[in-house]
């Protein structure tokens, strides 16, 4: 796989429209001025520089188009992401990429494919989603299994459900409470995101899984695969970790023998599984 180098110049990209989906996370969507030096893979990382703030690695909600133009979900958090949600339609910001491995899309052909997103982890699957929709012929079944807080904070709700209401796709939503203002949700099950795989068993072998989410997910969803007959080997993971230089150079990211931003950020469990302070 092609890798940018480390000192290479970003792409100027023009933010064409700005859509809010929460109180502090929207969506970019960008125009780049020049193609990217390789296919992107879903699960990849850019480099998003914002002038006067620095760079930031995030994982596009989608992959860029024929015409350039890719989607950004990206949360409100300390400086640079703060900066970003401060611009404005036609302002212009860089990116360099794409960095890391991605998902293994080939692997999955043929497969039952579960899709398991905890908050914003909803963004990178999302590009692997929208893969999937595109080459839906390529696996046995798709299915996003996505958690969120509260119904507040659920990420392209609407989205999602007109795409299940397409037929191609199973969607489980599931929040963690419900809140005072919405005692009903009656599209979604209240309880952490492994209680929408209680009961799910699977064919070993012809199913694979790809999870994104806060730390505290990994372990107690893994659990939940391994006991509904997903092999470990086809589980895969996207970690996030701090990253400066995202090719392997400055050791910020690393995970046991692995970096997390060119070994990663998609790893098998059955690889990570025993380094310590990985999950
Ligand atoms: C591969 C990858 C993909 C990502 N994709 C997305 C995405 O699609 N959307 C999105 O909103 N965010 C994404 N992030 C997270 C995003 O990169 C961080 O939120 C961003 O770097 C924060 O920068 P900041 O300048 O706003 O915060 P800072 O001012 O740098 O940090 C604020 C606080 O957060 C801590 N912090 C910052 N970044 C991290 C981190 N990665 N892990 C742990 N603590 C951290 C800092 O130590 C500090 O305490 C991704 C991260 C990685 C590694």
């Amino acid at each position: 796989m092609h890798a940018p180098e480390f000192d290479s110049v970003p792409i100027p990209a023009r933010i064409q429209t700005i859509q809010q989906l929460t109180a502090d996370t929207a969506l970019f969507r960008l125009k780049l001025e020049e193609k990217l030096p390789s296919v992107f893979i879903p699960g990849q990382f850019i480099q998003l520089s914002v002038p006067a703030g620095g760079e930031i690695p995030i994982s596009p909600a989608d992959l860029p188009a024929e015409d350039g133009t890719m989607e950004l979900c990206v949360r409100r958090f300390g400086h640079v992401t703060s900066l970003l949600h401060r611009t404005k339609e036609g302002d212009q910001v860089g990116i360099r990429g794409p960095f890391g491995n991605g998902f293994p899309v080939d692997a999955m052909s043929g497969k039952d494919v579960l899709l398991l997103a905890g908050g914003l982890g909803i963004a990178p699957l999302r590009s692997l989603l929208f893969h999937l929709l595109r080459h839906r012929s390529d696996v046995r079944s798709l299915t996003l299994m996505y958690g969120a807080r509260e119904p507040a904070v659920m990420l392209f709700k609407n989205e999602l459900l007109d795409l299940a209401n397409t037929g191609s796709l199973r969607l489980l939503l599931t929040v963690d409470f419900l809140t005072e203002t919405c005692q009903t949700e009656p599209a979604c099950n209240v309880g952490l995101l492994p209680t929408l795989l209680k009961g799910v068993q699977l064919e070993p072998g012809h199913s694979c899984a790809a999870v994104c989410g806060p730390p505290p997910l990994y372990r107690c969803t893994i659990d939940e695969l391994l006991r509904a007959g997903v092999v470990e080997d086809n589980i895969y993971l996207s970690l996030e970790r701090r990253m400066k230089c995202g090719v392997g150079l400055c050791c910020h990211c690393a995970v046991g023998q692995y970096f997390c931003c060119c070994d990663g950020p998609v790893f098998r469990y059955r690889d990570i599984k025993d380094i310590p302070g990985a999950l």
